[in-house]
């Protein structure tokens, strides 16, 4: 989903819903404009990743629910922001399948056990 960005700044909601072969994930963006170029961003999104068992490799499928705090800047951010990650489009639009789909390959990348390896985890303390 593809929005201009200064159609971006007047809305202040987005619902996006992401089906593909690894995640299956409902999102929704909170927008307000903090500068003529920046909008903040609340996302939350909640549903299923595919991954894999960080100990025997086999695939799970991991609950997320997330909420998320973001920068979007209408092309290169000058400035510098101490908490909040900045996403920067370059194009006068802003892409949420790309904001999430970014969110979710960070999380997919975390080390994760399945239930089988976790139970040998506990054992062993
Ligand atoms: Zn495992």
């Amino acid at each position: 989903m593809r929005i201009a960005f200064n159609k971006v700044a007047k809305e202040n909601s987005y619902s996006l819903d992401l089906e593909n072969e690894r995640f299956s994930v409902k999102s929704n963006f909170k927008i307000k404009p903090k500068t003529h170029s920046i909008l903040h961003c609340h996302l939350d999104f909640h549903g299923k990743i595919d991954t894999i068992c960080n100990r025997c490799g086999i695939e799970i499928a991991k609950e997320v629910d997330e909420k998320i705090e973001l920068l979007i800047s209408n092309g290169i951010f000058n400035g510098f922001d101490d908490n909040l990650d900045v996403v920067e489009f370059l194009d006068e639009f802003v892409d949420f399948d790309e904001i999430l789909l970014s969110e979710l390959e960070l999380i997919s990348t975390n080390y994760y056990n399945c239930g089988s390896c976790e139970d040998i985890g506990e054992l062993e303390y």
